[in-house]
């Protein structure tokens, strides 16, 4: 349930996590009846379960009401599908994270004793190495520190990951 919750705020807010709670609860349900469980106009429901559509996080079918001759939707949550987008987005993070690395691990950097301001080697040495903003001098940056952490934190990513996919919530 943590990772539902962290994707589905961070891609679609609180309101939207509401509705997908109360969906994995119900299952396959109505929207009127969804509406009513969250105490929300049908509308608004609605267009949040557009939006989580968009994503094909939750599915529907619809089912013909002959009485008032029209068609009534019953929606529900797709899990897999937030699973496979949360696990994506962290991929995508752990690829940040190795660009960051190589970028890092490429260059020399330089950064301001004051303003703490990072400066690459060619702009360093455009203004004879100091400041172009408070005037101090730029010390070169050892990234040993820095990459360490990047690793760190990747390492954690995937084994986030690992235990997400193995899961079975
Ligand atoms: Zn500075």
């Amino acid at each position: 349930m943590s990772y539902v919750k962290e994707l589905i705020l961070e891609m679609f807010g609180e309101e939207a996590l509401q509705v997908v709670k109360t969906l994995m609860k119900t299952g396959r349900i109505d929207e009127f009846s969804l509406a009513e469980k969250l105490k929300k106009d049908v509308n608004k429901v609605r267009s949040i379960l557009y939006s989580l559509y968009e994503k094909k996080v939750v599915e529907y079918d619809r089912e013909r009401d002959e009485k008032r001759a029209w068609w009534v939707y019953f929606w529900w949550v797709n899990e897999d599908r937030i699973k496979e987008l949360w696990v994506k987005k962290h991929e995508e993070e752990i690829k940040r994270l190795e660009e960051k690395k190589k970028m890092l691990s490429a260059n020399q950097l330089f950064e301001c004793k004051d303003c703490k301001r990072v400066f690459t080697f060619e702009a360093a040495a455009k203004h004879n190495f100091s400041c172009p903003v408070c005037e101090s001098f730029l010390d070169a940056v050892d990234p040993s520190f820095i990459i360490n952490e990047i690793d760190e934190k990747i390492k954690a990513l995937k084994e986030e990951i690992k235990k997400v996919t193995t899961s079975k919530e």
